[in-house]
Parts: C-alpha cells; structure tokens; sequence
C-alpha cells in the first residue's frame, strides 16, 4: 500500500499572508470609499529595465530562427552568464570564483529548498528566528525537524537562534553541536546585516564544529555601508565552509522572471567528498537550467546600460526605504533595518502584539504591512514593512501614521 510522507503533515499551515489578504479584503468590503496602502509584500513593483527587455527581445527572435535556436541548455547555466558572474559579482570584489562552482537557476527559493537534500537526515539545523520560512520548511520535509510543540511555537529538534533588538539582530553561536546553519543578510524579515567580524565568527564556528553555513544575499545590492560584505566569500576562509545564494528577483526584478545561482566552491568539502559535484549530480539529474531567453536577460542585468538602470531602481526602493525610516522615527517608532535592505522592522508601541498592531494600522490608517509573529515566535511585538510600493503611496502612507494616535 502506498504510504505518503508523513513529515508533510507536521508542517504548520502558513497563515500569514492568506491571513492579511483576507482581513485587507474583508476591510475593502466594508469601507470601500477607503483607500489601502499596501507595505506588506516582498515583491517588486518596478518593471523590467529597457537593456533587459532589448535582450530578451533579441534571444526570443534567435529562438525563432532555425540557425540560432537551442535546445536544452548546459543544466548549470551558459557560459556567457556564469563567466559575467564571476567577474561583476566576485572578481570586482576581490573574490576568485571559479565558472564552474556557479549554478544558475530559476530561484533562490528552490537552491536554499533543494540544498538540504545534500545531507544526512540526522544533521542538526540551525535557523534565525524570525526567519525566512522556507529553510525551517524544507527541513520539516525532509524529517529533519522532529516535532512541534505548540507552547513554544517551534519544532524540537531545530536549534532557533532568536535576533532582536536585545541582541542587535546577531545571532548567537550555538551552544550546541549544530551542522546546517542558515544564515540570511541582509535578512529578511529584520533589514538588518551581519559585517565582517561578526561573520568571520560564524566561519570559525562552522570550521571548529565541522559544520557548513548556508548564506542566502538575495538581498545584496541594497548593501550601502562600505564593511558589510555583499558575499560571505570576503571573509577569509568561507569558502571551505559556506555555500552562496544569490538572486536577480530583487536585485533586477525578475521576481516573475526567475533566474538565480548558487555558488559551491570547490574548497567546501565534507567527509572528503566535493559538495560541488553533489550538487552538480543533483541540478544535472533533476534540473534541465534556466530558460535561454531568461538567462540572456539576467546577462543584459551587467552590460553598462543595464547595470545603471538597475541602480536607479534599486535607488527608487532605498530612497522608499529612507522615507519609512524616517517617517517612522519622526512618529517615534524604534526602527531597525531598512538601510541596506528594503524592509524596515519596527517595534510595535506599548509591546503591542504583532496582529493587534496589524488591526490598527489596517482600521485606523488603511496601511498593511506584516506581522512579525508570521515570521517565528522571536518577531512577537514586531511589525514588518516593506520599500516596494511607489513612493506616492510611501509618503502617504507615513503621513497618515504621523498622525495616527
Ligand atoms: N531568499 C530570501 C531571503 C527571500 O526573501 C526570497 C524572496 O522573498 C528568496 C530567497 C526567493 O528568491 P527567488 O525569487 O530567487 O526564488
């Protein structure tokens, strides 16, 4: 008799967002002479820059032509992406990557989903709490999880590391042995970002225990201040323990264009065996890579052109960003992130809950923004907001809580 996964059935539904969207609706409904300011999602708004579109215009014809047409692609991506990669993203640093420790794909959610299945299900995880669900999920999957105890919201056999203003949004290293360590920064949900000291602390730790971090900078180019690394490779020695996600998604808008990569370097190794050559036997044996249309648009992302319109954009959002911040402390919020990274997490006034203080903004000042309870026990009593919406609706938005009681 066939038998399902039964780890399926411990994940917790993820009321979040269907939570907002039904309580925005329901609000809609009953006052629709209302206007809502939507803060709440982390997706763009902004549409593809012009160098991109030109691109993908100009591979949609070579597509359509019998002596330029391709088939299946190399599942690790094309060279002329890989190679624009090593050089505008590591070299310019200072960083040597080599071309074939990149592996281009259609999302970051997939690579930081997929990777796991790399390691033996008695590995011990370590996430930040408040986290991006999609770590803690795919563990949940995979059996990695043990089981979740609702006192405390979390899943026993996971070591939650809690960031929040008590600690300067650092995690704290482990007390624990612990062999998986997912590593987020600029993170979301909090904006907030590791430098380089704090980091090289994680390196050692991962080094000392024999463990391997997982560091997602899909957020990487809201980076302004000059000491935060915009990959974990600028610390030394990374590049023996860490594994790199990167995406276009926010960087260059292509959250519905999908393109990403994944960087294992050939260094990292575990039990004597390459992670990369896992890695590529499990991209090769269940991906078939990224569209070539797709892959060429994220090359036009670092053609002079398209490196400058995309700043302007990712220029649009900081200026948003700077705009809440401000709004928000001039209403005297305490404010966290939202300086190299496009969310702004604020402490909710007089310890208010997390959905109580969502309620509020919704009914009194038509603004949604996102719970911070949604994102681990830890983001009780925060409140998230977002610098994707259009700066018309940004100022707007912080006039009303200025005057909100
Ligand atoms: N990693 C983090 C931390 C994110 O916040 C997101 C999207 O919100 C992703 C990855 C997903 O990126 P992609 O669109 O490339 O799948």
């Amino acid at each position: 008799m066939v038998k399902i996964n039964k780890n399926y059935l411990k994940l917790q539904d993820s009321y979040l967002f269907s939570t907002v969207a039904k309580k925005v609706s329901e609000f809609s409904e009953k006052n629709p002479d209302k206007k809502v300011i939507k803060l709440g999602i982390g997706d763009v708004t902004l549409p593809i820059v012009p160098a991109v579109v030109e691109s993908m215009k100009k591979a949609t014809d070579e597509m359509g032509r019998k002596e330029s047409f391709k088939g299946y692609g190399p599942e690790q991506g094309y060279d002329f992406l890989r190679e624009k990669i090593v050089e505008y993203d590591y070299k310019r640093r200072g960083v040597n990557i080599e071309k074939d420790e990149i592996f281009v794909s259609d999302g970051a959610k997939c690579d930081t989903g997929n990777i796991q299945e790399l390691f033996d299900e008695n590995n011990v995880i370590a996430i930040t709490d408040p986290v991006y669900p999609v770590y803690l999920d795919t563990n949940v999957m995979a059996g990695r999880a043990g089981e979740y105890e609702e006192r405390t919201g979390k899943f026993n056999k996971i070591v939650y590391m809690s960031v929040n203003a008590e600690n300067n949004f650092e995690p704290e290293l482990p007390k624990e042995q612990v062999d998986l360590i997912y590593l987020c920064f600029p993170n979301n949900p909090t904006g907030t970002v590791l430098k380089k000291a704090e980091l090289k602390k994680w390196i050692d730790y991962a080094k000392d225990n024999k463990a391997i971090i997982l560091f997602d900078s899909a957020y990487e180019r809201f980076i302004v201040e000059d000491d935060v690394p915009h990959s974990i490779y600028e610390v030394e020695g990374a590049k023996e323990v860490a594994i790199e996600f990167r995406s276009f998604s926010k960087t260059a808008g292509f959250t519905g264009l999908r393109c990403a990569y994944t960087v294992v370097p050939k260094e990292l190794q575990v039990e004597g065996i390459q992670l990369n050559k896992l890695w590529n036997r499990r991209q090769t044996t269940k991906f078939n890579g990224v569209s070539y249309v797709t892959q060429r648009a994220a090359e036009a992302v670092y053609s002079e052109e398209g490196q400058k319109q995309v700043k302007e954009n990712i220029e649009y959002y900081q200026e948003n960003a700077k705009i809440i911040r401000d709004g928000l402390v001039n209403a005297g919020y305490t404010v966290y992130g939202g300086i190299n990274s496009p969310y702004i997490w604020l402490k909710t006034p007089n310890n208010m809950k997390s959905w109580d203080f969502f309620d509020k903004l919704l009914n009194d000042v038509n603004i949604v923004g996102t719970p911070g309870s949604g994102f681990g026990p830890s983001g009780e009593g925060y409140f998230r907001l977002t610098a994707f919406g259009s700066r018309e609706n940004t100022i707007e938005a912080m006039e009303r809580i200025k005057k909100m009681n």
